[in-house]
């Protein structure tokens, strides 16, 4: 391609709605275009990246087995209501965009497809003969991001690689993931990247298993946290650890003890002279269900630890049909602020206790009567603890469970794993923290989707059972800007070799000079005919202009037909790290067919 002619519009500056580096050079570099928020043109060197990166998808879900079909974007309500998915998806994170068709049918702009695909699964696969069957498309989705941002990151529509794997049993299921998770180290291995597979929470998709892919980035939104022996790697939403040891309490004798203006941890400590890790905090939420009912959850847990309520929607989640519920559409912090919706009578917040009782709970047809009491597993080894009297200004000391407070039943996992805790799998491990993007994410279903849709075969013994899915997530423009977010400098984007929107530059410094014309022209035809995706910056610009738009753009390799020719040679520079070299013409095809991803 002749820079001539492509629609190259460089930016000097950076563009003011940009935050993060690769986002202010994908714009600078003319890239992208944003025309409303989350929502991009892509350019055509833009759209080379994306297909670069799509042929190495498809070359490896081939290869993996997998078979690739195309999904409709358009999809009725029915599908997601058969699901139950269609409530939260447009009411409680809201996500999917929808519409009301001419008829007065509710529809929804694909932001996944498991409804879709279990929808053919269950037409289409009768007998265990047709299985395992892995189907992926690559596709725009649509998600109504409540904070769109950092460009492709997280846009509103966007292109995603999705599969879905249908499999006769749970074992058949696992080698099904087991090959998606291979198949995923080397697409992001052949896009040149420096990844992370990390285990991760389910969410709203649901199942067993799952885990993401994360390219290592300081601007990721993700936090993971890891041991250094590679043994353990996690989202902090999912990250499991041991907390430190409680430092035993200096309250032999149980009382309730004044302690003015003590409303947090560290007021009361300070107050008391005592460690958090001898107190029991607790946290009040608000979640609402699908049915329109509010549910007071009281959780309870060491005040030097956090609560994580990515734990605690799904912990919610599980207590969720003994409310008369089928999901958690929100959750909310209760306070101060939002008590008038919900509570009789003003809460004693800072000093609230374990058994709050229930005459708090306002007296509504729409609210739960109890409170949802959960108790995290760091409380229940406590004695003689610290913890609020249902009275302001009053904590108890010195308390326990099954004398001052109910004994408690079971406890749950609702703590936030942090850097500096200690590894599950060998306590000498300590957890460290890195951000990540997440790039991909794979799940083991099981049958949630198809036992809700009815999408059965066949077995060998003649019974008709549900059929056992996964599905594979990748997201193909999140991953093209994750690349330049890792690897660039202060001049440009440095492409990785394999996904970059043409491997070399031809740069004339000076288009008056009828040799390095003459040169270039014969070298773009030569490296053309070899296959060699070549650009050829033929503009009537300044030699300094060109270099920097070329650094700029990130192309792997420039290539200089200047001062050396007089030796009958071309300088050749490559992008990462800016060292040059000077190649004899008539090396040059040789040279880059040797360099060819
Ligand atoms: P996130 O947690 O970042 O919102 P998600 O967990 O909702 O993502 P999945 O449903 O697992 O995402 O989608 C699969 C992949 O699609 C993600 O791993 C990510 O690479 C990509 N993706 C998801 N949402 C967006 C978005 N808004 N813009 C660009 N890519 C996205
Ligand atoms: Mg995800």
């Amino acid at each position: 391609m002749r820079c001539s002619r492509l629609l190259l519009v460089t930016l000097r500056e950076d563009p003011a709605e940009a935050e993060i580096i690769s986002h202010k050079l994908l714009l600078r570099a003319g890239y992208i275009r944003r025309v409303s928020p989350g929502i991009y043109v892509y350019l055509p060197l833009m759209w080379r990246v994306l297909q670069k990166i799509m042929q190495i998808v498809r070359e490896e879900m081939d290869a993996a087995g997998a078979q690739e079909c195309l999904l409709p974007q358009l999809q009725p309500a029915s599908l997601w209501q058969e699901s139950g998915r269609w409530e939260t998806y447009t009411k409680g994170e809201g996500i999917m965009f929808t519409l009301t068709d001419r008829q007065q049918r509710e529809m929804g702009l694909g932001p996944t497809h498991e409804e879709v695909i279990t929808d053919v699964a269950r037409q289409l696969i009768r007998s265990y003969r047709q299985l395992p069957l892995n189907l992926y498309q690559i596709q725009t989705k649509f998600r109504d991001e409540i904070r769109p941002r950092f460009g492709l990151m997280r846009g509103r529509e966007f292109i995603m690689k999705d599969a879905y794997s249908f499999d006769a049993d749970e074992a058949g299921m696992r080698q099904s993931y087991e090959k998606m998770y291979q198949a995923y180290c080397r697409i992001l291995e052949r896009c040149g990247l420096d990844y992370r597979p990390v285990q991760a929470d389910s969410g709203a998709i649901g199942g067993s298993g799952s885990q993401e892919f994360m390219v290592l980035a300081q601007a990721g939104e993700d936090e993971v946290l890891y041991t250094p022996d590679g043994q353990y790697a996690a989202n902090v939403e999912k990250a499991v650890s041991l907390p430190p040891e409680p430092i035993p309490s200096p309250f032999p004798q149980a009382e309730q003890k004044h302690t003015p203006n003590t409303p947090t941890i560290e007021s009361l400590c300070s107050h008391l002279n005592c460690s958090p890790t001898q107190v029991v905090k607790n946290v009040l939420y608000q979640a609402i269900l699908d049915t329109g009912i509010t549910v007071l959850v009281l959780a309870s847990i060491r005040g030097d630890q956090d609560i994580n309520e990515v734990k605690l929607t799904n912990e919610i989640t599980r207590l969720v049909p003994t409310l008369g519920g089928q999901q958690v559409l929100k959750l909310v912090i209760a306070n101060q602020e939002n008590q008038n919706q919900w509570a009789a009578k003003p809460l004693p917040w800072g000093y609230i206790a374990p058994d709050l009782p229930d005459e708090y709970i306002k007296k509504d047809p729409k609210i739960h009567p109890h409170f949802v009491r959960l108790f995290d597993a760091t409380v229940a080894p406590l004695r003689n603890f610290v913890t609020g009297a249902n009275r302001v200004d009053y904590h108890w000391v010195g308390a326990n469970w099954g004398q001052e407070f109910p004994a408690i039943e079971t406890t749950v996992d609702i703590r936030k794993a942090k850097a500096g805790d200690r590894a599950v799998h060998d306590p000498q491990q300590i957890l460290q923290s890195a951000r990540g993007i997440e790039v991909g994410h794979i799940f083991q279903l099981g049958t949630k989707y198809s036992a809700a849709m009815g999408a059965t075969y066949t077995n060998e013994h003649g019974q008709e059972v549900p059929l056992v899915m996964g599905c594979y997530g990748l997201g193909v423009s999140r991953l093209a800007q994750a690349a330049i977010e890792q690897s660039h400098d202060e001049h440009g984007m440095i492409w990785p070799p394999a996904i970059a929107p043409y491997l070399v530059i031809i740069s004339v410094p000076n288009m008056q000079d009828q040799q390095q014309v003459e040169v270039a022209e014969m070298l773009y035809q030569q490296l053309q005919k070899a296959g060699i995706e070549t650009l050829l910056d033929d503009r009537p610009e300044r030699a300094g202009v060109k270099f920097k738009d070329a650094d700029l753009l990130g192309i792997p390799y420039r290539l200089v037909p200047g001062r050396s020719l007089a030796e009958n040679k071309v300088e050749i520079i490559t992008r990462k790290g800016h060292q040059s070299q000077l190649v004899p013409v008539e090396e040059v095809v040789a040279f880059f067919e040797a360099k060819r991803p």
